[in-house]
């Protein structure tokens, strides 16, 4: 038995389908047949590009064309005469190995594309290396499943998936992943939860005692994967997914109901999107609103930057889906865990605290000033707001402001009609913004607190890091008072304050939030209704009260045990 992370709620039982990603080492020798060489790489050649046939069918069957685009391209390098004869002329003519004449001529041709001045072309470097791996994959014989071309029922173990790998899953056939590394808010994680996929991350090395084809029960609340478990075991797990279907089937009832205390106070309850095809659990699970729309997975699902248009035709499907309920899209937030292939950035020593989020916008207002003007299009159809994420002082949000008005402007000197009342607001994810809230507050419309990066700047706690994970607390009487100050500053400068970090969405903390004050909370579709649920059980004025103690404890271990005996909701 494994016990690490419990990352989405469920239970799966099923099959595993390990992926591993070896790290092959090629050692440059000279063949004496190159003709035999020759036939080799052709024939590898040819059953990579017939495996990548197949993958394009079944992207498009199961995920639509868009999603297909990806791999077509890889098709089309396969087919290009040059690439494909400067391979084929280092064997036949130079008589080297097919790896080592493959990765030569992949790594020369990635080189020359990103040394392009049009973007396009830069981008196009990723692929090439991308595909070069499959066909040397296959000339080496290692065998490797890509998520996009499951076919069949099975539970994914993998040392780590990207985000963009978990936005591929298709749910009929993937009950769950587990994986070697990550932590609770890492991106892979907040899908998983939003696909309402069981997923148990940062096992650790143990993972590796699974092998293909495995039986595996994989349980989400607790963080637990048992391999190959005995009857009695599987028994004992299938009456608890069992439960688990009926608790989820019970909860239903809080859909429709709105999210009032017992007392008559009202909060909005949210959901996180990453796209306009999470709506329709949305709207199952009965939200209020949109808290947070992620547009950065938009952007991972194309293979170049989107245009404006498309953008547009996004941002205005999600607001009319949502018919009226207000809808915060928040403006790209890429870097950290979050790649996109097309767009090479620098390896940088650390990540999170480097070039993402608004900052590359700002650097790239190329990308920003696209975004925005799709953004302030889409207000026309719906209550669309905007908001920044990572703002870290008030130049950053001052600037943000300017480019937005400036394109607020040339789009009325298009003619173009928008919501003259447009909402701004930020996020508030960095210590110094929770510190200066009480300014910020002053310029923007709402402030949105993301735990996911406050918490992890507060403590300096990566929040990818499954070693240290246990230092990454919610409890933490730090990241607590930083909220209370936050919701505080916020209602003296009559603006709301919402919250879209995972916190938002723990039961046991809801009562707290509440009782600081918290207008909204925003977090993934599938935790609304056990959060509906606990708001209408409270008391405000009972919540009020109790969460003033806790800014007295130093310990989050105090805090938790003071909530588990105090809050009865
Ligand atoms: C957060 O940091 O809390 C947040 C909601 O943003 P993300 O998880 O996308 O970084
Ligand atoms: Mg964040």
């Amino acid at each position: 038995m494994l016990k690490a992370i419990g990352a989405s709620l469920g239970i799966a039982i099923g099959r595993a389908l390990v992926i591993r990603e070896e790290a092959v080492e090629i050692n440059e020798s000279k063949v004496k047949d190159s003709k035999i060489e020759l036939d080799r790489f052709n024939n590898a050649l040819q059953e990579s590009i017939t495996q990548l046939q197949k993958v394009v069918e079944g992207v498009k069957e199961k995920l639509g064309d868009e999603k297909a685009e990806i791999f077509e391209a890889h098709l089309c390098m396969l087919e290009d005469p040059e690439f494909i004869g400067s391979i084929q002329k280092k064997i036949e003519n130079d008589k080297f190995n097919a790896e080592y004449a493959l990765q030569t001529v992949a790594q020369e041709t990635a080189a020359i594309f990103e040394q392009m001045e049009n973007e396009y072309m830069t981008e196009r470097a990723a692929d090439i290396r991308d595909v070069s791996k499959r066909v040397l994959n296959v000339l080496m014989g290692i065998k490797v499943a890509s998520i996009a071309d499951i076919q069949e029922e099975c539970i994914i173990v993998a040392k780590d998936l990207t985000p963009s790998d978990t936005a591929q899953i298709d749910k009929a056939k993937v009950l769950a992943f587990v994986t070697e590394i990550g932590g609770k808010t890492a991106h892979t994680s907040i899908i998983a939860r939003s696909l309402e996929l069981p997923a148990v991350v940062g096992a650790g090395k143990g993972i590796r005692e699974i092998k293909d084809g495995d039986l595996i029960v994989v349980d989400g609340e607790e963080g637990i994967v048992i391999i190959n478990p005995d009857k009695a075991t599987l028994k004992d797990y299938e009456k608890r997914r069992e439960d688990f279907i009926e608790a989820k089937h019970q909860l239903l009832k809080y859909a429709t109901m709105k999210s009032t205390t017992v007392d008559g106070k009202s909060v909005e309850l949210a959901a996180n999107i990453g796209s306009a095809e999470d709506l329709e659990s949305v709207l199952k699970n009965g939200a209020e609103a949109i808290g947070l729309f992620r547009t950065e997975f938009l952007y991972m699902s194309k293979d170049a930057l989107p245009t404006e248009e498309e953008q547009y035709n996004e941002y205005k499907s999600v607001v009319e889906k949502m018919d009226g309920k207000p809808v915060i899209i928040r403006t790209l937030d890429i870097g950290g865990d979050k790649k996109l292939n097309y767009l090479p950035m620098d390896e940088e020593m650390n990540p999170f605290l480097g070039y993402r989020a608004i900052r590359l916008c700002l650097d790239r207002t190329d990308i920003f000033i696209t975004q925005l003007r799709a953004l302030v299009r889409a207000s026309a159809h719906g209550k669309l707001k905007i908001m920044f994420p990572m703002i870290c002082n008030i130049q950053e949000l001052r600037t943000a402001k300017k480019i937005l008005e400036q394109c607020k402007t040339e789009l009325k000197s298009e003619g173009v009609v928008f919501d003259e009342k447009l909402e701004v607001g930020i996020m508030i994810e960095i210590p110094s913004a929770a510190i200066i809230s009480d300014i910020l507050a002053k310029e923007v419309d709402f402030f949105s607190i993301g735990t996911n990066d406050l918490i992890q700047y507060t403590t300096a706690v990566d929040r990818m890091n499954e070693k240290i994970s246990y230092l990454y607390d919610f409890y933490h009487p730090a990241v607590l008072r930083l909220i209370k100050t936050v919701i505080d500053n916020g209602h003296k400068a009559g603006i709301t304050v919402n919250m879209c970090g995972e916190m938002a969405g723990d039961t046991n903390l809801i009562p707290v939030l509440l009782g600081f004050g918290l207008d909204e909370f925003s977090m993934s579709a599938s935790s609304i209704l056990r959060a509906r649920k606990t708001i209408t059980n409270s008391s405000f004025e009972e919540c009020k009260k109790l969460s003033v103690p806790v800014l007295s404890f130093g310990d989050a271990d105090e805090i938790k045990g003071y909530i588990k005996t105090s809050f009865k909701a």
